[in-house]
């Protein structure tokens, strides 16, 4: 149904030795590294043109040339040029088998939740995305009578391993982690998850949504995990401009029901929409080291203000899961140093010392930023600054925000792209006209 596979298609570059044989090696061509396949996976020169950079292809049909003797693609909900270019360099940075693009990170939830019969059962990481928790408690609950238990994945491994044995039943079809969690920054260990449902529940699939940290930190496939969830929207595009997310495997299986479903409730994305994907997708090595560094930039200045609590980065070693973080990260961004802060992810949120029952000191800190902007999402070239207890997290009951760590005085940073100098200023400006410093 896709075009044939070429040079750069090569699964090579994983964190572990877990990950699949590379065709490179078989085939005996050079394994190519993270952003060569980034930038030429999907984007061979087009066969009529030469055009380096592929069309955009509009076009909703294409003409066969007898009755289903089609050039691969037939409908664009189907298959569309654009669409399968972005799913292969994405499934190639990931490792994986197979990669398929859908209208939203929301999108491929709903679609992988649609592969479950009903009365499915569920267990999730507690402080799950809470799109994905609202789509769980309030639409699959209802429409396909799906349960789910929320449960603590963090902490110390024997603990983590009693609370899934407890939580796991028979009828357990996907375990779903998401990590570094949102916007609290826990860490969840995998490959600790993989083996203990691979020992309990051989049946059911293990998801992991990696959006936080995007392929150039993280790659759960080699970890133990059967899905990848990615909403593009964020670091893979990176540039705020597109809506869209994107589910790998290395399952036939799971990539066949996932590919039926996609075509069947149709929820895919543009041609143009993929296409700008693809060239974000480009830059991500270039993007996210920079990200990483000056998030960590940012979290250090915060770790030695004098109106900041406590600074939660997994890259700084005072963080719980610091020693975890350099376990789980890829090694292609791995610290060189045995020990000591490294880059890891653009994310960092912060407590300041104020009373976390009283939302004046953050809102006067997010009102004083000038190259912070003061936004919910992540992942773009620009700076966001949020309060998640009023905004991403307002939906949370207080208590349950109580319980997750998430009252008025966490705020959280997606730390862009600009210079450093300016966006340390920035911070350091705002909490002077807040009166914290
Ligand atoms: C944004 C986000 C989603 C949802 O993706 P959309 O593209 O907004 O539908 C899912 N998971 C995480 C971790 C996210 O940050």
């Amino acid at each position: 149904m896709v075009p044939a596979p070429t040079l750069f298609d090569e699964r090579t570059d994983a964190a572990a030795s877990t990950a699949p044989a590379t065709s490179g090696a078989a085939n005996g061509t050079a394994a190519y590294g993270f952003s060569t396949r980034a930038i030429h996976v999907g984007s061979e020169p087009d066969a009529g043109t030469s055009a380096v950079i592929p069309a955009i292809s509009l076009s909703t049909t294409y003409k066969q040339d007898g009755v289903g003797n089609f050039k691969g693609f037939e409908y664009s909900r189907s298959a569309n040029p654009n669409r399968d270019s972005f799913e292969r360099a994405l499934a190639s940075l990931e490792g994986a088998k197979h990669g398929l693009g859908f209208s939203s990170g929301s999108a491929v939830t709903a679609t992988i939740l649609a592969a479950l019969p009903p009365a499915s059962h569920i267990v999730s990481v507690n402080d799950v995305y809470g799109g994905t928790y609202r789509y769980f408690t309030k639409v699959a609950s209802t429409t396909q009578n799906i349960n789910v238990d929320f449960v603590e994945m963090g902490g110390e491994a024997a603990a983590v391993e009693e609370r899934l044995r407890d939580a796991v039943k028979p009828e357990t079809k996907i375990v779903w982690v998401e990590t570094p969690t949102n916007p609290t920054l826990r860490l969840i260990d995998i490959n600790l998850v993989a083996r203990v449902i691979k020992s309990i529940a051989p049946s059911a699939a293990l998801v992991v949504d990696s959006t936080f940290l995007s392929p150039w930190y993280q790659n759960p496939l080699t970890l133990g995990a059967d899905i990848v969830v990615h909403s593009i929207t964020k670091y893979i595009n990176g540039h705020s401009d597109v809506v869209m997310g994107a589910a790998v495997t290395n399952s036939d299986e799971w990539a066949n029901k996932l590919r039926f479903l996609q075509n069947s409730i149709g929820a895919v994305p543009s041609a143009f929409d993929s296409w700008l994907a693809l060239r974000g997708l480009k830059t991500l090595a270039l993007r996210l080291k920079a990200h990483g560094q000056s998030a960590l930039a940012v979290a250090t200045y915060l770790s030695s203000h004098p109106a900041v609590d406590e600074v939660l980065y997994p890259g700084l070693p005072s963080h719980a899961s610091h020693a975890l973080a350099r376990r789980q990260v890829s090694k292609r961004a791995a610290p060189k140093e045995a020990s000591g802060p490294f880059a890891y992810g653009g994310m960092v949120s912060f407590r300041l010392k104020s009373d976390p029952k009283d939302e004046r000191p953050a809102k006067e800190v997010l009102k004083n930023t000038h190259v912070f902007t003061l936004a919910e999402s992540l992942g773009g070239v620009e700076s966001l600054i949020e309060l998640p207890s009023l905004m991403t997290h307002a939906s949370v009951s207080p208590e349950d925000r109580e319980k997750l760590g998430v009252e008025h005085n966490l705020i959280r940073v997606s730390v862009g792209l600009e210079d450093i100098d300016d966006l340390i200023a920035d911070l350091d400006g705002a909490f002077k006209a807040a009166n914290l410093a």
